[in-house]
């Protein structure tokens, strides 16, 4: 029997091995004849493009549902080493170490994200690259939900203005509103570049700052995150560096468990009392910043008066 191994259930990798069940019911080849295996450390197809959606049960769909009626069989197993000259790979499962022989090979083990070399981004940022990480932004947002209402629970800043960060944008008051924080809510979409959009062209930005604006989505641009960690961030803006000093504790649960990040956007998850300061002495931001997309901060405007600014939040709860 000859064996046709795909490495990843991604949509290259469901292409792949369902086009070729299609080819082998084309030609008349009995299945017994031609094996088709996927391989994934998930037992589900992550539809990545749905993470951000505001229900995202569909962003996650059953290989069985996909594979089993194409006659094509998926293995839950993570790909650790290929060796073409033998023609295996070897992999890891629950069970332990096993080696999976094969004639013809599929490589579609997707992309992951880049994760920009900001200090402390990685133990309090999330994302929704994958289905697990986009679970885990919507358990957290329903648990602030069940939080008394206080400054800021609904203030979300998103920091990367591409393409996912825009689209994160525009789901979110569908997600807030979901999980109970649409009082008061205030989503700040945060980029280093001076447009929203800037790689998407002239003529669909303008179509994206109108829809951002319905949606009363706020900007802040030419703003980078230099540095993030469970007491404070900082932000620097054209040599002028903004200053977070978080007064308060962080996430118990986001120190044990750092996040793994696999997109190009990030989100900061953070639940601490902030309190920012810029260079310029006119600026005084207390920020309680929140975990999500691009880098998503909760940000809560006390006061906004002139060149003042005065974000407060509230001590981070355990969940
Ligand atoms: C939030 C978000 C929104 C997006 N929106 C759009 C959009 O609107 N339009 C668009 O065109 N594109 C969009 N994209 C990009 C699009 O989702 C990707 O281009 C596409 O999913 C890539 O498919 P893939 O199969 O190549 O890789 P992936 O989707 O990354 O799939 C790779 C698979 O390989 C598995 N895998 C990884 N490592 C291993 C290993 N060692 N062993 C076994 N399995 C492994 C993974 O579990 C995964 O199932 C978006 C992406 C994200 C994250």
């Amino acid at each position: 029997m000859a064996r046709i191994v795909v490495l990843g259930a991604g949509f290259a990798g469901l292409w792949a091995a369902l086009g070729a069940a299609r080819k082998r019911d084309e030609i008349g080849a009995p299945a017994a004849d031609v094996q088709m295996l996927v391989v994934d450390p998930n037992t589900y197809h992550n539809s990545r493009v749905r993470n951000y959606d505001v229900d995202i049960n569909d962003a996650a769909i059953p290989l069985v549902e996909l594979l089993d009626p194409a006659g094509v069989d998926h293995r839950v197993a993570e790909v650790r080493e290929i060796d073409p000259v033998k023609q295996h790979v070897s992999v890891t499962t629950n069970g332990g170490s096993e080696v999976i022989g094969y004639d013809r090979l599929v490589l579609a083990l997707g992309s992951q994200l880049v994760r920009p070399a900001i200090p402390g981004l990685m133990s309090n940022g999330f994302d929704v690259d994958t289905y697990a990480a986009a679970v885990r932004l919507d358990r957290h947002l329903a648990g602030l939900g069940e939080q008394a209402v206080s400054e800021g629970l609904a203030t979300v800043v998103i920091v990367g203005a591409g393409f996912t960060g825009i689209e994160v944008a525009t789901e979110m008051p569908g997600k807030l509103e979901k999980a109970g924080l649409s009082g008061n809510r205030r989503i700040i979409l945060v980029d280093p570049n001076p447009v929203v959009g800037e790689t998407i062209g002239e003529q669909a930005r303008p179509i994206v700052s109108e829809a951002l604006a319905a949606l009363g989505v706020e900007t802040r641009l030419n703003v980078t995150v230099t540095s993030v960690d469970a007491s404070s961030v900082t932000l620097s803006n054209a040599g002028a560096p903004f200053f977070l000093s978080l007064q308060a504790r962080p996430s118990s649960s986001l120190g044990n468990r750092p996040p793994t990040f696999r997109l190009v956007v990030m989100v900061s998850h953070m639940f601490a009392k902030t309190e920012m300061i810029s260079s310029n002495p006119q600026k005084k931001w207390n920020v309680l910043s929140n975990p999500f997309w691009g880098l998503l901060l909760r940000l809560n405007i006390h006061a906004c008066q002139g060149a003042t600014v005065e974000m407060h939040g509230v001590p981070f709860s355990s969940h």
